[in-house]
């Protein structure tokens, strides 16, 4: 497992300072998102989004929906809707294959948690800092799967999914949400955000979080780095040692 060294971290800690011109403050709250961070859920994901396209004889690839990852289902719906159709989709419409999109992907093997998410997620609650979820995810399936998984890492009152935003990423408003739901008065360079997809690292860093960029998917690298994570990981194990590291140095 690589340890991210002394000077990686120096790097990212001059990148976030000349983003925002501030410098990051011991960590407050960490923000996770979930497909591709916490489970490895991505080419499940992939996989269903294909199957109802195919069943509504929208024309789509697999590999589209990694670039789109991040986006809640109706934005992503409406991508497909103005490419094939020329318009946005309807409410119904949204309701009709988002539900059908979910069904599909319940039916898919079960998906496995990411290695390292729970060594995080217990390192965030060993040294007191509240970790919230920020996912753009509306999948009850997996929703629910969470408590089973990662018990206590994110009670009710710190989870932003997409009912809770009316922008949701590439817009930095889930980050944010996520920031006040850790806690009154905590700035954004006492936040930690991890996400796995451009769109989701962009939401991060505009809402002005050190923001840590791990690629555990089919997305080149440094695509992460270029999108604005301060840092480009290749996964949660690395996030892990990262996050150490961050509680004591900064
Ligand atoms: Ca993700």
């Amino acid at each position: 497992m690589t340890e991210p060294d002394k000077h990686t971290i120096a790097e990212a800690i001059e990148r976030y300072r000349r983003r925002t011109g501030k410098l990051p403050q011991p960590p407050r709250a960490v923000l996770f998102d979930m497909d591709g961070v916490l489970f490895n859920s991505m080419p499940g994901h992939a996989a269903a989004w294909k199957r109802m396209c195919d069943e509504n004889g929208i024309p789509a690839s697999e590999e589209e929906f990694f670039a789109y990852e991040g986006r809640t289902g109706a934005s992503t719906i409406n991508i497909l809707f103005r490419r094939t159709y020329g318009r946005e989709a309807s409410t119904e419409e949204i309701e009709k294959l988002y539900a059908r999109k979910s069904e599909l992907f319940r039916k898919m093997p079960p998906v496995d948690t990411m290695a390292g998410a729970r060594e995080a997620l217990d390192l965030c609650r060993t040294e007191g800092i509240p970790s919230v979820l920020v996912t753009g995810s509306g999948q009850s399936s997996l929703l629910k799967r969470l408590d089973a998984e990662f018990p206590e890492a994110f009670p009710s009152g710190r989870r932003v999914t997409a009912a809770d935003v009316s922008h949701g990423k590439p817009d930095p408003e889930p980050f944010i949400k996520g920031r006040e739901k850790a806690g009154a008065g905590i700035v954004p360079e006492a936040v930690v955000a991890v996400d796995n997809a451009p769109l989701g690292v962009r939401s991060a860093s505009e809402s002005g979080a050190f923001t840590i960029g791990v690629n555990t998917g089919p997305i080149p690298h440094g695509a992460l780095l270029e999108a604005g994570a301060d840092i480009e990981l290749k996964s949660m194990e690395e996030c892990t040692n990262l996050l150490r590291e961050l509680f004591h140095i900064v």
